[in-house]
């Protein structure tokens, strides 16, 4: 596998204008967490739904499918790549992505991959994407196309190199820590970068993983609805986790219709809040 360093130059399609093009983004101070998606792998509205939630008015009961960006100095990582990712970047003007991390391969969260290939043509360079065994095997079966150099390159296809994580890691002068969890049985990735976690998709924290969730700024946690649910935490673990980690604040999401905004939120504790699609956190 080449580095992006290395990579030959991008050379846009004809259909690219050459205006398209962007510079890195100014570094931040600290480190700044946007949520581009909060909602279930079938979003909020569901289709054809007609229930107060799904029929809200308030655009935080509208939730696209789980993403968010994190920004650290000058480096932004996106978590997964959804099927909403256009919208997602385009609403809140993501231009830049130095290297992608998957938690897992689910429908949910990584088929908005080709969309990539827009970043390839405003960077002009390649992506690493960064994932656990499981996560690298499935995106190369599945998008063969992508991955197979023998497909033809028709209008463009996504350039990205694909790297295993499995311990902390440096990329580009940020610490990475994976966080091992599982969503029902499959093992999936969380991420910590500086003082924020990311923890979409899982139904258990194993005990291994609390040494990484030390002095928590800010912790986004999966909480899918009320009921128990096999493969992901419920309102009632979600908040013994969330309890147990004691992050100064901790953001819920992957939420599906049974959760409505304002109720949920009247619900928690001071500490802990519903994340909402367009929040920005920093610390
Ligand atoms: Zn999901
Ligand atoms: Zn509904
Ligand atoms: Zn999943």
């Amino acid at each position: 596998m080449s580095s992006p360093q290395t990579d030959p130059k991008y050379n846009p399609p004809s259909f690219w204008p050459k205006h398209a093009s962007v510079p890195p983004p100014k570094p931040v101070r600290g480190t700044r967490l946007t949520v581009l998606g909060c909602g279930t792998s079938a979003g909020v509205p569901l289709l054809a739904c007609k229930c107060r939630v799904c029929a809200s008015k308030n655009p935080r009961n509208n939730r696209t499918r789980a993403s968010v960006t994190i920004q650290a100095g000058a480096t932004t990582f996106l978590i997964d790549t959804s099927p909403d990712l256009r919208a997602q970047a385009l609403r809140n003007e993501v231009h830049w992505i130095d290297s992608v991390l998957f938690t897992h391969p689910h429908a949910d969260h990584i088929h908005g991959l080709d969309d990539l290939r827009n970043y390839n043509y405003l960077m002009a360079r390649s992506i690493p994407c960064y994932g656990n065994q499981w996560t690298l095997d499935e995106l190369t079966e599945r998008f063969s196309y992508i991955f197979n150099e023998n497909t033809q390159l028709g209008g463009g296809k996504p350039m990205l190199t694909l790297q295993l994580i499995e311990k902390r890691i440096k990329i580009k002068g940020v610490t990475v820590q994976p966080l091992e969890l599982l969503h029902g049985q499959m093992p999936v990735l969380g991420y910590r970068i500086n003082d924020v976690a990311y923890i979409t998709d899982c139904s258990y924290i194993p005990d291994r993983t609390f040494r990484y969730l030390k002095g928590l700024e800010v912790l986004v946690l999966d909480c899918l609805r009320p009921a128990a649910h096999t493969t992901h935490l419920s309102v009632e673990t979600a908040l013994a986790f969330a309890k147990k980690i004691g992050a100064k604040k901790t953001f819920f999401t992957h939420m599906g219709h049974e959760i409505e905004y304002k109720k949920f939120a009247r619900s928690l504790p001071r500490t802990m809040f519903p994340a909402y699609d367009g929040l920005v956190v920093s610390t």
